[in-house]
Parts: structure tokens; sequence; C-alpha cells
């Protein structure tokens, strides 16, 4: 028999149950597809397209190394996966089951080519729709959910194949070059993509840090977090085993994720519409806007997120919290224009950890305080006390010591001057 694994957002062979299922028959085709419909709209960022390019590019080595491929198509992924199964006499799909509306759609339209399609966990810890209130039909906030998420039992780790044999007579077909899908540039800094790059830093990551976890998660110069929050957008890394390593806190963060992935799944509209109150306006200033986008508002902890997005395609979860704050809460600015332009720049931007993210902070979503607004200069002499983060970022401020870096405008004019840093485009004070 031949089966088919379609490869998504799970890019890695261990704990990848649909593999491990596909690998029961006797040939597998190990198959990706460039979809037309994704690469020609939004979420195609350049930073994501390289990610996605040296996670396939490892991929394919591990199938090679087991005595496989990765049969590499361009095209409508139903489409393709339809000729391959033509081509090879496949009678069954293995897909990861993805719950966005996007990826439902295309479930529902493979199970249309007439042959046995399986839909199978991965993406992440939890499944959406997995777990429900007592009352209700989803969970809304998130205390509940983590509750339910963390008493949970969990599926067991899927095996990783000992070897794949593909049928005789399927063409591989070659990678494309990063300008052959799109014209955009990636980030200067950025890390690289791949299950063995993953699991080289969750396996350091684990033994190095994760116990100092809960104590330094906060700490934006120190950068103790995980960041493997783009080999978990791409699946090179398995959230499951994560979560089943981590410490508590970390534990709890990706219950956040399987939160915001359930929220998006059940209320699909939340990633383009808010709930904010009656009567509220949002300041459509279009230069304050590009201030924000460019990291030279003037206010240093801001401009340095700002920047780190910039250069790496990521930035600490402590500046995306205050770089959001302000715009939204300082400039009054839509938090759908941040939205996209984090969704332009990370390497784990994700429709629904980013939408999720950004009206939790403006205080539009469903799970949410409304009135809570971050001080800037109070959230950088908390978490950025010596102002490493900040001169790390922001070239301009590097000669300034200590935490004087957060507020260059109490300094003396000689000093201000010597640097082509702005004023700051609000009172900040
Ligand atoms: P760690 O602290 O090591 O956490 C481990 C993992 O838990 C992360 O890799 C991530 O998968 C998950 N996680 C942690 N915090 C959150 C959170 N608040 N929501 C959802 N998952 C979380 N995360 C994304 O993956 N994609 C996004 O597009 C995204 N947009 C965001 C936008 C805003 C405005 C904010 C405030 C946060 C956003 N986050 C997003 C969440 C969070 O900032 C990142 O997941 C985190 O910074 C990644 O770094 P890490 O892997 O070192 O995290």
């Amino acid at each position: 028999s031949t089966s088919i694994v379609l490869f998504t957002r799970d890019l890695r062979v261990r704990d990848n149950p649909a593999l491990a299922a596909a690998c029961r028959a006797e040939h597998v085709v190990p198959a990706f597809v460039f979809d037309d419909a994704i690469l020609n709209g939004p979420f195609a960022a350049p930073n994501r397209v390289r990610f996605l390019l040296e996670s396939l590019a490892d991929l394919r080595a591990s199938l090679r190394d087991l005595g496989g491929d990765l049969v590499v198509r361009r095209g409508d992924p139903v489409a393709e996966a339809g000729r391959l199964a033509g081509q090879t006499g496949a009678r069954s799909l293995f897909i990861t089951d993805e719950r966005s509306a996007y990826g439902t759609r295309r479930l529902g339209r493979l199970r249309d080519l007439g042959i046995e399609v399986s839909a199978h966990p991965g993406v992440t810890v939890v499944p959406p729709g997995a777990l429900t209130p007592a009352s209700g039909d989803h969970y809304r906030v998130f205390t509940p959910y983590w509750r339910a998420w963390d008493a949970a039992r969990w599926r067991p780790i899927a095996s990783a194949p000992k070897a794949i044999r593909l049928p005789s007579g399927v063409e591989p077909g070659s990678l494309p070059e990063l300008a052959d899908l799109t014209s955009g540039s990636a980030s200067p800094d950025p890390v690289p993509g791949g299950e063995r790059e993953g699991r080289r830093r969750m396996t350091t990551w684990l033994r190095e840090a994760a116990a100092d976890y809960d104590r330094a998660h906060d700490d934006l110069a120190a950068d103790r977090t995980s960041r493997l929050s783009p080999y978990l957008k791409f699946g090179c890394v398995s959230p499951l085993e994560l979560a089943k390593a981590g410490p508590d806190g970390f534990r709890r963060q990706l219950a956040w994720r399987d939160f915001h992935h359930q929220v998006a799944a059940a209320f699909p509209a939340l990633a383009v519409e808010d709930y904010r109150p009656r009567g509220h306006r949002w300041n459509d200033d279009e230069d304050a806007l590009a201030a924000w986008r460019d990291g030279v508002t003037g206010v240093p902890i801001v401009d340095a997120g700002m920047r780190q997005l910039r250069r790496e395609g990521f930035m600490h979860n402590r500046a995306r919290l205050i770089t959001a704050s302000f715009l939204t809460r300082d400039l009054g600015i839509d938090w759908r224009h941040g939205l996209r332009h984090f969704n332009d720049l990370l390497i784990d931007g994700d429709i629904a950890d980013n939408a999720g993210n950004w009206q939790w902070v403006a205080g539009t979503g469903n799970n949410t305080r409304p009135g809570q607004v971050m001080n800037p200069l109070r959230q950088a002499s908390r978490f950025d006390p010596g102002g490493d983060y900040v001169r790390r970022y922001v070239a301009e401020l590097a000669g300034i010591e200590g935490s004087r870096v957060h507020r260059p405008w109490t300094l003396p004019a000689s000093g201000r001057q010597a640097s082509a840093y702005p004023p700051p485009i609000i009172d900040i004070e």
C-alpha cells in the first residue's frame, strides 16, 4: 500500500503523529506543496518564507537519512495531492490537523478527493475543541482553560519513523530559492530554521535555562526565554514534547498558545474584529505610526523592541507587551496596524497568537482587562534596570551608561546633541 503525508506546519520527523501513521504503509510519499494562495497573500512575509525554506531543507535531509525524500510541488495543495495520488496509486493521505479557517477549508477539500484522509494532532499540546467548559461551548477566558488544560490527559509521544520507502517513479522536485518566492528581503540577524536546530535549542534551553524561567523570563537584557516560538510556529519542535519537559510557568505559556488557537478556531472573526467600548475612536496618526514601526519614537524601551523586531524577526515577549501597549494606549492607534506590522516581520507570526495577544493588550478581546495601561518608563526600570537591552538595539544610545539610557531627554544638551536620537513624540513623563 502507498500513502501520502502532506506536511504543512509540522516540519519534523519526531513526534509527528501524521507521519507516524502514514509510515504504517509499505510506501510513503512525504510531500510539501508551496501553496500559491499563501505565497500571494499577506502571510508570506520574507522572514517566514526564509525560515520555511531552511526548515524544508532540513526535513528533506532527515527524510533522506531514513531512505526517503521530500517531494516538493508548487500550486494548490489539494490539486497537487490529488495528482500525486493518481501518479503513485496512493489510497490514503495523512495530514496534521490545523484548525484555522484556511486549514479547515483545505481539509474539507482534501476529503473530496476520493481517497481516505485522516487528520492528526500536532500543532498544539491539546487540540482546539478538545476541552470545553461545563456550561457553554468554548472557553473564552484563560484561567479556567488553563486549569482544564493542566489536568487533561495528553496523547502519547508519536514514535519517529525508522525507515521510509518512496514508491518508484516519483520525481522529488527541487526546493526554490528565497528570491523565487518573495521579492522582499529578510531580517539580517534571524535564527536558522529546521528541526535539528530547533531540537538543539530545545535541549540546551531545557538543560541550562528552564529551571530559571519563572524568575528570568521577563528580564529583557538577560534574554533567557526559550526563543522556540519560530520552531513551534512551523512545527520544527513538538509543543507536546516541550510541555512534558518544561517547568510550570513555561507550560502555562504553552497553554496560552493553545488557548489562542482554540479561541481562533471557535471565533475566527477575533482576528479582524474587536469589542472595544462604544464610542471609542482610534487615532489616525500616520506619522506616529511610522515612527513606531521604524523604532524612532524617542522612547528608548519602545524603540529597542521595534528595532529588535526588524533586525531579528523576533521580539522578546516583554518588549511586545510594551510596544503594543504604547501603540494602542499611549498613541491611541488601532491595534490592527500593529498586528499587520508584527505579521510582516515576526518569524513566529501566527494569526491566532498575534491577534489574541494584540486584543489582550489593546483591551478589545473577550479575555482582557480593559483598563490596563503599561507605563513604558516604569516597565523599563523594572525589566531593563541596567539599560543593556536598549543599548543592544539602539545604536545612538550605546554610549549612555546605566538606567539613564531610558531618559535621554534628561541628559545635558551636549550629551544629547552627540547622538542623532530623536526627542519623544509624546510627553511620556
Ligand atoms: P517563551 O517564553 O520561551 O515561551 C514558550 C512558548 O510559549 C513560546 O515559544 C510560545 O509558543 C508560547 N507563548 C509564550 N507566551 C505566549 C503568549 N502570550 N501567547 C501565545 N503563546 C505564547 N507569539 C507567537 O508565537 N506568534 C505571534 O504572532 C505572537 N504575537 C504576539 C503579539 C503581541 C502583541 C504579544 C504581546 C505577544 C505575541 N506573541 C506571539 C506571544 C509571545 O510574545 C511569543 O510567543 C514569545 O515572545 C516567544 O518567545 P519565546 O519562544 O522565547 O517564549
